[in-house]
């Protein structure tokens, strides 16, 4: 029996530099299930340090925190890792850390927070998140994929950070297991636009920074239960498993 599960599979906490100091992990899911979510993913650009809070807040919760991350490529580009379990992702975020510098001049107050599940602050990261990391398009990829996750390529539409507008193209043989539509743009011109492209999934996100962006927009998946494993056979179309983006 297949179901309708609604995910938004991009969304920010305060740690990343750009969003705001509420994107805590509690009120994240609080705003998740209000706005009729029932998985959601943390990817917070080039870290995963509050990732944990979300995912064992969401266990008492009638809602799914996949752990994830948005790695910036040495080329500029948005690439959505997402993993079953936190522990690849961990791995992942050694990599992403080992050649990403500090922020340079020092992080400003309450900026880059570590929020713990009972809405404490335990710490600022002190890396510059926003930063290009050294990983290429093609070594984020197949990490992610070594790693047992997930690659999607993050607003593939925008006019900046995404893979069209730094590469040109989605180069060939980039084993991307779905891309990602930008919240705003319209999906029968994106259709039209970037027919050439697909053979991959579509996914869309709402790429929230704000408390009030959860949920603007989502991905109907068609999945026997809410699991990493049942998102990833409905990107693949296995078992009649599907998804829908308005
Ligand atoms: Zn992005
Ligand atoms: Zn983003």
């Amino acid at each position: 029996m297949l179901d309708r599960f609604r995910a938004d599979l991009h969304i920010h906490t305060c740690l990343s530099p750009c969003a705001s100091l509420d994107m805590t992990p509690a009120r994240i899911i609080e705003r998740a299930e209000e706005a009729g979510l029932d998985i959601i993913a943390i990817t917070d650009h080039n870290s995963a340090e509050n990732t944990g809070p979300a995912v064992r807040l969401a266990r008492e919760r009638g809602i799914l925190v996949i752990p994830g991350m948005e790695v910036t490529t040495s080329e500029e580009v948005h690439i959505l890792a997402l993993f079953p379990s936190e522990e690849p992702l961990h791995e992942l975020q050694a990599m992403v850390y080992h050649g990403l510098p500090e922020r340079e001049g020092g992080v400003p107050e309450f900026e880059q927070v570590i929020v713990n599940e009972f809405e404490e602050v335990e710490g600022f990261n002190r890396k510059n998140l926003i930063a290009a990391t050294t990983l290429t398009l093609d070594d984020a990829v197949r990490e992610i994929g070594r790693l047992g996750g997930l690659a999607i390529a993050s607003h593939m539409d925008r006019e900046v950070f995404g893979i069209i507008s730094q590469m040109g193209f989605i180069p060939e043989g980039t084993a991307f297991d779905a891309l990602e539509l930008s919240p705003s743009s319209d999906l029968q011109r994106a259709r039209s636009i970037f027919s050439e492209y697909t053979q991959f999934p579509w996914v869309r996100s709402s790429d929230a920074h704000h408390l009030t962006d959860i949920g603007r927009r989502w991905t109907d998946f068609y999945i026997q239960e809410p699991s990493f494993e049942e998102i990833r056979m409905a990107l693949r179309g296995e078992g009649e498993r599907e998804l829908r983006i308005m």
